[in-house]
C-alpha cells in the first residue's frame, strides 16, 4: 500500500480542514441571515388588510351620502336634514381618524401614505367647516359656500380613499411576492441546513475513517494482516489480568517456519511472502476468536490462547503443524512443502509477565529446532511467583539470543 496517497499529508490535512470550516462558518452565517430575513418578511406577511379594506370601502360610500344629504339641506334645511348632515360628517371625521390609526398599524403601508398626509389634514379642515356652516343653511350668503365645500369635500374624499385603495392594493401585491420570496428563503435555509449537517457529517466520517486506517496500520501487519508485535504487548497484559482474576491458565506460542530463507533463496521472495500469506491463513483458521495470532519477525508468529492449559494448546500446536506440513503450495515453478516449529509454554493463573512467557516460549522453539524443526517443545516457568526474572534460573538457551548474537 502507497501510504503517501492512503495519508495525505499534515499540509493538506490543515488545508481541508480550514475550507470545510471556513465553508461551514459562511454556511452559518448565510444561514443566520436568511433567519433574520425571514423573520423580517414573516412579520410583514402576517398583516391582514380585511379590516382596512372594509373600512375604506364604507368610507367611499360616505361621499355621495353627504352630498345627498347637503343637497336635501339646500332645498329644505329644516333640523331634520340638518341633522343628518351633521351625524354624517361625523361619521366621516371618524372614519377618517379610524383609517389613520388603522394605517399605522401596516409596516408596508406607513410610509407610502405620507404623501395623502396634507390632503387628509385638508379633508379633517372642510368637515370641521361643513359642521360649523351647516347651521347657517337658511342664509343665501352661506348657501353658495356651503355648495362649494360640499363637492371640494366630496372630490377630496373620493380622492384620498381611491389612493388609499391603490396603496393597499399595491401592499397586497408586495405581501404576495415577499410570501413567495419567503417560501424561497425558507427552502434555502433548510438546505444550507442540511448542507451544513451533510458538512459535518462528512467530516466526522472522514476523520473516523482516517482513525481507523491509522489504527490499522498501527497495529496491524501489511503482508499477512495479522496483528503485530505492537498489538500484541498491548493486549496480553489485559488478558493476563483478566486470568489473574479468573485463575484461569494462558498458553503462549512462539512459531517459526523451519528453513524459510531456503524457500526464498530457492524460488524468490515473492513466493515467500505467498506462503507466509497463506501459513498465516492456515494457522487462523485453526485458531479460536478468543486467541490472539501475531507476525512478530519475518517468519515467526505467536499465538496468545487464554483460558487455555498446557495440554489443550499443546493440542492446538499439534493440529498446526500437521495442517502446515500438509498444506498445498502450489506455485508457479514448484511444489513446495513446508513445516513449522513451535515452542510453547503456559503461565497457570496468568501470574507471569509478557517477557518471561516470552522467555519460556523462545527456550522450548529453540529446543524444537535444536532437536530437528516439525516439532513442538514445551517450557513451564520453573521459578514461584513473585520472583522476578533476575532470580530465576538462567535458561541453558533461547532461540532469538541465539540467531541474533
Ligand atoms: P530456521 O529453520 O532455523 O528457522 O531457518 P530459517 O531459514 O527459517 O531462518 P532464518 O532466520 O535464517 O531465515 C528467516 C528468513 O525469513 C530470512 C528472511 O529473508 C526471511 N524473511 C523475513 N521476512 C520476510 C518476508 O517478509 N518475506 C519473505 N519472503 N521472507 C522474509
Ligand atoms: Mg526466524
Ligand atoms: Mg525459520
Amino acid at each position: 500500500m502507497n501510504t503517501s496517497n492512503a495519508f495525505p499529508t499534515r499540509r493538506t490535512r490543515f488545508t481541508r480542514w480550514c475550507l470545510a470550516a471556513g465553508f461551514a462558518v459562511i454556511a452559518g452565517v448565510a444561514a443566520l441571515l436568511i433567519g433574520l430575513y425571514v423573520h423580517h418578511v414573516r412579520q410583514q406577511v402576517g398583516s391582514d388588510y380585511t379590516a382596512l379594506v372594509a373600512d375604506i370601502v364604507r368610507a367611499q360610500q360616505l361621499g355621495p351620502q353627504l352630498e345627498l344629504a347637503l343637497d336635501n339641506l339646500v332645498e329644505q334645511p329644516t333640523p331634520q336634514y340638518l341633522h343628518q348632515l351633521n351625524q354624517l360628517t361625523w361619521l366621516a371625521e371618524q372614519q377618517l381618524k379610524s383609517a389613520q390609526q388603522g394605517l399605522e398599524r401596516y409596516p408596508l403601508l406607513t410610509r407610502d401614505y405620507a404623501y395623502l398626509q396634507d390632503d387628509i389634514y385638508l379633508l379633517e379642515q372642510q368637515l370641521t367647516e361643513l359642521a360649523e356652516l351647516a347651521p347657517h343653511a337658511r342664509d343665501r350668503a352661506a348657501l353658495t359656500e356651503l355648495q362649494q365645500l360640499g363637492s371640494n369635500i366630496e372630490v377630496n374624499l373620493a380622492w384620498i380613499y381611491s389612493e388609499l385603495n391603490n396603496l393597499v392594493h399595491t401592499a397586497v401585491g408586495h405581501q404576495r411576492l415577499m410570501s413567495q420570496r419567503l417560501a424561497q428563503a425558507v427552502t434555502a435555509l433548510v438546505a444550507l441546513v442540511l448542507l451544513i449537517t451533510a458538512i459535518l457529517l462528512a467530516a466526522v466520517l472522514h476523520l473516523q475513517r482516517q482513525r481507523n486506517t491509522m489504527q490499522q496500520l498501527m497495529l496491524t501487519d501489511e503482508l499477512t494482516g495479522l496483528f503485530n508485535r505492537r498489538y500484541l504487548v498491548a493486549t496480553i497484559s489485559n488478558q493476563l489480568a483478566q486470568a489473574r482474576r479468573q485463575h484461569q491458565p494462558v498458553s503462549f506460542m512462539l512459531m517459526d517456519l523451519d528453513h524459510f530463507k531456503y524457500i526464498n533463496d530457492t524460488y524468490g521472495h515473492p513466493v515467500g511472502d505467498e506462503v507466509l500469506r497463506r501459513v498465516t491463513r492456515r494457522i487462523a483458521a485453526l485458531s479460536r476468536e478468543i486467541d490472539t495470532l501475531a507476525r512478530i519477525g519475518g517468519e515467526e508468529f505467536c499465538l496468545l490462547m487464554p483460558n487455555t492449559s498446557k495440554e489443550a494448546a499443546e493440542q492446538v500446536a499439534a493440529r498446526i503443524r500437521e495442517e502446515i506440513a500438509a498444506l498445498p503450495l502450489d506455485t508457479v515453478t514448484a511444489t513446495l512443502g513446508v513445516t513449522i516449529s513451535i515452542g510453547l509454554t503456559t503461565t497457570e493463573n496468568g501470574e507471569h509477565t509478557f517477557e518471561q512467557l516470552y522467555s519460556f516460549a523462545d527456550q522450548a522453539l529453540y529446543q524444537a529446532k535444536e532437536k530437528g524443526r516439525d516439532r513442538t517443545e514445551t517450557v513451564l516457568p520453573p521459578f514461584p511467583v513473585g520472583s522476578s526474572p533476575s532470580t530465576r534460573p538462567p535458561a541453558l538457551h533461547n532461540y532469538h539470543q541465539e540467531r541474533h548474537v
